[in-house]
């Protein structure tokens, strides 16, 4: 019985862990998954600061001031400020005790020992402490994928390290007789494998560490097949495996799983391209069976296996769904619900979406420059041009 896109997501994310967290330096924290919340241990800035380079004043009327110091960046003065007095100030140097505002340097005038200024508001020119974030203030929640914003805050809080979800290990394998690696001269009936580059690079897209290398090609044979799956399971979280689990002669993928003790959770999506999609369970471990064609791989990895890499992480698995609009017709299908690779513009109304080119799922390039896929519902008829689609956005 095939199942809807919906429901093979739910019986994966049913099945899939998040990996214990792990302490990391900041440095290398880009990509990985927040796994506290993190607070404001410190006010931000951390003191009354400049923000221009000038003269620390008592706001005030237009003045002459006596210059009685300095206060440089990373060199404050705790010489208190008097009445009739400025204190010469760069940007990012600490307020002195008694000064209210900063009078930016183009607008005085200095002369011996003295300056100009003219009438100046309390406040002008200061960088309040706290003014960015409190102390114990919520700064970025648990889940949030680490950017380089989040980087930069981590740093300016304090934080030398952050608790971090772990790095899911995923084994790429790929079957198939048929399979040349680039690079190699092809024989009559012999294909290249993209499978196995398409898949991990996607699996590093989504943050997870391919163990294998996009060579690992298994040949269409049972023991084969078994030992391959063995090792990949013994040394990776998440097993993906393109081609040979459909119901020929030389598909021995699904029972070389089942003698491995891995048990199968669903098998067939009513979903083009991608239906004879696979997927099961051993001790807390996932095994993806992705269909061979090129295509099918890719969208069925998109679909069901990254929001699974993306909860190991620690991160919300949550789709990027919406809507566009159909720049072209898009027929459905009558039994399947359709996945169509598009290009993605923004115009007057909104984001529009069409298709990069002709859809078969062995026509890889359609999966070039494909930024969002639309998800037309199997049914009668089309989604005609003009109307709107579900769209699910590429990372
Ligand atoms: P299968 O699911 O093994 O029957 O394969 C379906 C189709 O995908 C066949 O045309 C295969 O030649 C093709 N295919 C299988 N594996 C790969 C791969 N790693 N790279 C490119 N095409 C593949
Ligand atoms: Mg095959």
């Amino acid at each position: 019985m095939l199942i809807s896109i919906a429901e093979a997501r739910e019986r994966v994310l049913d099945e899939t862990p998040t990996l214990l967290p792990e302490g990391v330096p900041i440095e290398y924290a880009l990509g990985r998954v927040l796994a506290e919340d993190v607070t404001a241990a410190e006010d931000l800035p951390p003191f009354d600061s400049s923000a221009m380079d000038g003269f620390a004043v008592i706001a005030g009327p237009a003045a002459e001031l006596a210059v009685v110091g300095e206060s440089r960046a990373g060199h404050p003065t705790d010489r208190p400020l008097e009445p009739g007095e400025a204190i010469r100030i760069s940007t990012g140097a600490a307020i002195p005790p008694g000064a209210d505002a900063v009078v930016p340097i183009e607008r005085v005038e200095v002369q011996d020992g003295r300056v100009l200024v003219p009438v100046t508001e309390a406040g002008a020119n200061v960088r309040h402490s706290g003014e960015d974030l409190r102390r114990g203030e919520a700064v970025i929640a648990a889940g949030t994928e680490i950017g380089p914003a989040e980087v930069a805050m981590l740093a300016a809080l304090g934080k030398p390290a952050a608790r971090v979800g772990g790095v899911p290990r995923v084994a790429v394998l790929v079957t198939g007789d048929e399979l040349v690696a680039p690079g190699e001269p092809l024989a009559p009936g012999q294909i290249r494998n993209s499978n196995g580059y398409a898949i991990a690079a996607l699996a590093s897209r989504a943050g997870a560490r391919v163990t294998s290398r996009g060579a690992t090609i298994v040949r269409d044979d049972r023991a084969a097949t078994e030992a391959a799956l063995s090792e990949a399971l013994d040394s990776a979280d998440v097993v993906c495996v393109s081609g040979g689990v459909s119901v020929g002669p030389h598909d021995h993928v699904k029972p070389a799983l089942a003698a491995l003790g891995v048990e199968e959770r669903f098998w067939g999506v009513r979903l083009k391209p991608g239906k004879p999609t696979w997927f099961g369970v051993r001790d807390g471990k996932l095994v993806f069976g992705l269909p061979g064609n090129p295509v099918s791989a890719m969208v069925t990895f998109h679909l069901f296996a990254r929001p699974a890499l993306r909860r190991l992480a620690g991160a919300d698995p949550g789709d990027s769904r919406t809507t566009a609009i159909a720049d072209v017709a898009l027929p459905r299908a009558p039994e399947r619900d359709q996945v169509i690779r598009c290009r993605l513009t923004l115009q007057g109304d909104g984001w529009h979406v069409e298709p990069t080119k002709a859809q078969g799922s062995h026509v890889l390039s359609s999966m070039l420059a494909a930024q969002a896929f639309a998800l037309v519902d199997a049914g009668e008829g089309e989604i005609g041009a003009g109307e709107r689609v579900g769209i699910e956005l590429l990372g």
